[in-house]
């Protein structure tokens, strides 16, 4: 099924990251998360892939398949191009097909010591061949503004060549306050990008995780959340209640406003994904809100 279409049936999308075996997390683990997953009936789940093909590069396809082929969730298969070649892509989209799968998250990879762009510089160059290979094709989009991009403005434009390279929906880096989301989606409709835009988040669960995620992506952290951090500072349990229960408010809040798909980083914890599928399915059925950016 291609996600594309998850957006025309007239719900919001509901949807999981994880990412595939490495280190500590064996295939087995990865077949028992992705069962719990598939229980609570997702609309798809994505599969993440090691930036620069530094992993074991068909590890996100081997799982994504095994979540389609067991499971019947649709799926999507991430995709870096920061350490691709023109030979290595054509392997990839390859192994792909060779597994069905039909939805790939076109992106570039962070930037780390030996992960240099070969023959491809920005995520918005490999969107075209992967599209004329028939795959239904997604790409990141940036709420508060790409890391390294320091206008919003420019950021947004460089969404536009996405869509305009033939992306078909976008997922957003994560964010703690929804009204940079909203901000975002009005920005989006200005230029242009009329793509399904699904609102990504993921749960704060310690004080050392969101430090690196912020520092990673650039997300603004508002107060209630620094007040949480510090109000639980020797009480990790509690921290963890938190930030799930704070996730679950925002992708309510998200719900409400009526955006197009809501998507959890569930860091491959099933409790996090249980629990916001439970506060999101609450809520469906009461009546939404005029998306305030329309
Ligand atoms: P791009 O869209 O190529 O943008 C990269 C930078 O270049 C940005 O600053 C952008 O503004 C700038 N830029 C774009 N076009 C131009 C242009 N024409 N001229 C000048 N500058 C330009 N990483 C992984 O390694 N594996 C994953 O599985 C993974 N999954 C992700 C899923 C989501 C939903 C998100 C939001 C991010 C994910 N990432 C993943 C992280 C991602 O790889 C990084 O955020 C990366 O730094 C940028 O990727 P991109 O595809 O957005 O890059």
């Amino acid at each position: 099924m291609k996600i594309a279409d998850t957006f025309t049936q007239g719900t919001q999308p509901i949807s999981f990251e994880i990412f595939p075996p490495k280190g500590d997390l064996s295939l087995e683990a990865a077949h028992t998360m992705a069962r719990e997953l598939a229980a609570l009936e997702p609309d798809f789940i994505s599969v993440t892939y090691s930036a620069g093909g530094s992993g074991n590069s068909s590890a996100t396809a081997d799982v994504a398949h095994m979540i389609q082929a067991e499971f019947g969730v649709p799926v999507m298969a991430h995709l870096t191009c920061i350490g691709l070649t023109e030979a290595m892509l054509a392997e990839r989209i390859a192994d792909m097909k060779a597994k069905g799968i039909e939805n790939v998250l076109a992106l570039r990879g962070d930037r780390v010591a030996g992960s240099e762009a070969k023959d491809f510089l920005y995520a918005k160059d490999i969107i075209g061949s992967l599209s004329d290979e028939g795959f239904c094709v997604g790409a990141a989009a940036y709420p508060e503004g790409h890391i390294e991009c320091e206008q919003l403005e420019l950021s947004v434009e460089h969404l536009k060549q996405k869509q305009d390279a033939g992306a078909a929906f976008f997922v957003s880096q994560l964010f703690f306050d929804n009204r940079y989301f909203y901000r975002f989606l009005e920005a989006c409709l200005g230029a242009g990008i009329c793509a399904p835009i699904t609102a990504g988040i993921m749960p704060f669960l310690g004080k050392a995780q969101i430090q690196r995620m912020v520092f990673m992506c650039g997300a603004s952290l508002p107060s209630p959340i620094i007040k949480l951090l510090a109000k639980y500072e020797d009480d990790p349990e509690s921290l963890r209640k938190a930030g799930i229960e704070y996730a679950c408010a925002q992708l309510t809040d998200l719900q409400a406003h009526g955006v197009d798909g809501l998507h959890v980083y569930t860091m491959n914890q099933p409790d996090i994904a249980c629990a916001t599928v439970g506060a999101l399915r609450g809520m469906r059925g009461a009546a939404f809100r005029k998306p305030c950016w329309r």
